[in-house]
């Protein structure tokens, strides 16, 4: 897509800026070596990939001098084989119905949009999609998503300001199952920062949830805002496991020279990734494709 294409593109730009004066050189001494590694470190692409391709290119000869051509097809193939691994759709097979999944982030991370577009996504592949405007503490994000779910045409349960987020969620699984819904989106609170607070609603909601099916929630996917690099990497080291996350979906990659912050993920955290966000649009949600992004990030 061009605009993916648009915001690896600034990747790979930053990259080959981190990058310019190394080339033509034909000894790479240690000095040149540490530069790339530093260069690629800076690029967002994490200690363990940068130390891979430093090795890399130690075990190479070049009689011509290192190209900048040879030096990114070897950054694609290390990033590849660090996202690989990682690359793994949301997938509805939940049975008994509905599919529960917990969709968690920081305010301002594009929570709410991200729900609205795996909605359209969902309902575009026939399921029956119903959502949960669990954030009650921001009067805005239930009017945000109640509005998205009247354009994108899914029904929507919701409450107050305020309201108690597990009942809201015990409603909608209630009359989910009596409407034969597929698959249940559970917007939560996006108050990240107070973690006592936000376990406590989680562990609130599981304990609602496990009454009435005891494998749900299914998944729990955390949104990071890819543009805020060390700082969504941080925010999956401290929810990660404490939340239970089950996958992640990075977004504004469009327009971000932060593309590099899915290698360190990867390669720091091993958590699926399901999905990234490169524009603000109901579309704009594309699959995780590792040998694309490889490419794009490297250019
Ligand atoms: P929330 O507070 O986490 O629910 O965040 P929102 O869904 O309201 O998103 C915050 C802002 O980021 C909004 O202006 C969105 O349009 C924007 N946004 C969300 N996802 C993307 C994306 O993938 N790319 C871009 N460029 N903007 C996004």
């Amino acid at each position: 897509s061009e605009r993916l294409a648009g915001g690896f593109r600034r990747t790979s730009d930053k990259l080959g800026e981190n990058l310019s004066g190394l080339f033509g050189k034909a000894a790479l001494d240690a000095d040149t070596l540490d530069q790339i590694e530093e260069a690629l470190i800076a690029s967002d692409l994490g200690p363990a990939t940068a130390a891979k391709i430093r090795e890399r290119l130690e075990g190479e000869r070049f009689a011509l001098g290192l190209s900048e051509l040879r030096l990114r097809e070897i950054v694609a193939e290390e990033v590849e084989k660090i996202l690989a691994p990682v690359a793994k759709p949301l997938e509805i097979e939940a049975f008994p119905r509905p599919q529960v999944i917990l969709v968690i982030g920081v305010n301002g991370s594009g929570k709410t949009t991200t729900i609205a577009k795996l909605a359209h996504l969902l309902k575009e592949q026939d399921y029956e999609v119903m959502l949960v405007a669990g954030d009650t503490f921001r009067a805005a994000a239930i009017g945000q998503l109640k509005t998205w779910a009247e354009r994108i045409g899914v029904p929507i349960i919701s409450g107050a300001e305020g309201a108690d987020a597990a009942g809201l969620v015990f409603e909608g699984v209630k009359q989910g199952t009596a409407r034969g819904t597929d698959v249940l989106i559970v917007d939560t609170a996006g108050r990240l920062q107070n973690k006592a607070g936000l376990m406590d609603e989680l562990a609130k909601i599981r304990r609602v949830l496990g009454r009435l099916n005891p494998a749900a929630p299914h998944d729990v996917v955390l949104v990071l805002d890819a543009t805020t690099g060390q700082n969504a990497l941080s925010q999956i080291d401290i929810f990660g496991k404490e939340a239970g996350v089950t996958g992640l979906v990075m977004t504004k990659l469009d327009g971000t020279a932060r593309g590099g912050v899915l290698a360190a993920a990867a390669e720091r955290f091993g958590m699926p990734i399901h999905a990234i966000g490169v524009g603000e649009s109901i579309d704009d949600l594309r699959p995780f494709d590792p040998r694309e992004l490889a490419r794009a990030i490297a250019g």
